[in-house]
């Protein structure tokens, strides 16, 4: 096995294993060689992992913030000197090309250690004057112990936006990749004991959905945190208010892209490409229904089509290549099946749409044009290279249009008016919008969805809100007035 780990689960500073877990074949998506071989966790191991996480907590969060900075800091240094390493172990793990996970995985779980790490000495409370001489004061304090759930898209990533954040404000973390990919979670939760955190800290223990559903019930738990598709967004939440637990929900979208007759058509072509078909399409924020001014409709889709024969599609270890697999045979189905109901629906198939020959989960970067609004192409997060375009004709209509639809996560615009693009924008029914550009989520900003893609916000000084709380403590400098 290539990337056999030592031990499926990391808790308390080192690898443990437990081989009564359900297996879990690590599959390399690129050839559906397995690569690894792991176990889910056992109610054990789980027992085992929120011990050691809420024992670990008090002493964690009792370190000055400069302290907690200082270790997350040197974790993400560690990760960028490793980025090849990881780069490649993300690549077996997803599919991605290398071309992106050299620059998009442990580089942004790095900038995620190294903001939440600069954030962490600052985070206080606040002194409020009363009249009288009495006042109040806020303390920070962390949650406790955290739970993050990812999904297979963005591993490392996801591991790191969810810790970070976690452990500056003071809390400890038990993390459950995907069971799709479980690996780079583990690399991570090694480094940040190298870079100096307290054993227990962050624990990362497998599984498929039982095991975060035992997580997200246990009264040891105050927090959870999951990226993830919608349904499983559902069941979470509930679980979780079942115990008054905190939430933080990232979930799915179907997100509106609209290109007006006056925009850069090369820019917006760039936009769509990026916004559809970086990661094969697997990407929450996509901006998957994309509205062409009906002037520019022709122009917009020649151009894209020239522009997609230029994807290199191929070996994601190649650096050349920027088009790779899909992350299993299951997402390749599930994509194919909606170019299936895109044709019979009455969509025009204009690029793509078919798989790629061979033993990888491979398809074509698809596009359907004279997509309508309620077809399935239109309406249901595909999480695949497949785009709909739609056509419109006013910016009143299509405003309509792009927020008739249950999720909110994102949604972007491409043109050279000023104020119409402020005035859609301030339109969007979504948590994160563009104007002529798509999908960039530096660590800086908040990141999040409106409607049913989420709830709270990662990144961002916004983050420390989701994961710490406030105690007050009002001081009387009187004498206490009762009435009798
Ligand atoms: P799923 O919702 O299927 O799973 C997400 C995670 O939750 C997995 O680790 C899964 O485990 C776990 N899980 C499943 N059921 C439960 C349960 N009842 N209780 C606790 N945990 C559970 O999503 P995918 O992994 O398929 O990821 C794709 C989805 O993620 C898409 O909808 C996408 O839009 C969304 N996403 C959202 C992002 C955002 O930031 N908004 C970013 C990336 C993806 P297991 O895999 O073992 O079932």
């Amino acid at each position: 096995m290539k990337f056999q780990p030592k031990a499926s689960h990391f808790i308390n500073g080192a690898y443990v294993e437990d081989t009564n877990g359900a297996l879990i074949d690590v599959i390399y998506p690129a050839t559906g060689e397995v690569i690894a071989r792991l176990h889910s966790a056992t109610p054990d191991i789980v027992n085992q992992a929120l011990n050691s996480t809420k024992n670990a907590q008090a002493e964690w969060a009792a370190l000055t913030g400069t302290e907690r900075g200082r270790i997350l800091r040197r974790a993400a240094d560690i990760m960028r000197e490793r980025n090849r390493e990881l780069s490649i172990l993300e690549t077996h793990d997803t599919g991605k090309p290398l071309q992106e996970t050299l620059v998009a995985d442990a580089t942004s779980g790095a900038d995620a250690l190294e903001y939440f790490g600069g954030l962490a000495a600052s985070l206080t409370g606040e002194h409020i004057p009363l009249g009288g001489g009495d006042f109040v004061y806020t303390i920070r304090e962390a949650l406790g112990v955290c739970v993050g759930i990812g999904a297979w898209n963005y591993p490392t990533q996801i591991a790191c936006w969810k810790g970070a954040p976690a452990l500056a404000c003071g809390n400890t973390m038990v993390f459950k990749p995907s069971e799709t990919t479980p690996l780079s979670a583990l690399q991570v939760a090694e480094i940040l004991i190298e870079a100096g955190a307290p054993k227990g800290v962050y624990n990362v223990i497998q599984g498929y959905g039982d095991v975060g559903a035992s997580l997200v019930t246990d009264p040891r738990v105050a927090k959870v945190s999951l990226t993830g598709s919608v349904p499983t967004g559902r069941k979470v939440y509930a679980a979780a208010a079942d115990g008054m637990k905190h939430v933080t929900m990232e979930l799915g979208g179907k997100s509106p892209m609209i290109v007006f007759d006056d925009a850069d058509i090369e820019n917006a072509v760039s936009g769509a490409i990026l916004g559809n078909f970086y990661s094969s399409g697997q990407v929450c924020s996509n901006g998957t229904r994309v509205f062409v001014q009906k002037g520019i409709k022709e122009a917009f889709l020649k151009r894209l089509s020239e522009r997609l024969e230029n994807a290199i599609i191929g070996d994601p270890l190649d650096e050349n290549v920027n088009f790779g697999p899909m992350v299993s045979e299951n997402q390749l189905n599930i994509a194919l099946s909606y170019v299936e109901k895109g044709k019979a629906e009455g969509a025009r198939l204009v690029y793509g749409g078919t798989r790629i020959e061979g033993d990888g989960y491979y398809m074509q970067p698809t596009v359907f044009a004279d997509v309508a609004d309620d077809m399935s192409i239109a309406r249901e997060e595909i999480f695949g290279p497949v785009m709909s375009v739609l056509d419109f004709d006013t910016e009143q209509e299509v405003l309509a249009r792009a927020n008739d639809t249950e999720f909110g996560l994102a949604a972007g615009v491409f043109t050279n008016d000023l104020t119409r693009a402020h005035r859609i924008v301030a339109g969007f029914e979504a948590g994160t919008c563009y104007i002529n550009t798509y999908n960039l989520a530096p660590v800086e900003a908040p990141f999040g969805g409106s409607k049913m893609s989420g709830v709270g916000r990662e990144n961002s000084k916004l983050a420390i809100n989701h994961f710490s709380e406030m105690k007050t403590v009002y001081v009387s400098m009187n004498d206490v007035a009762a009435p009798y």
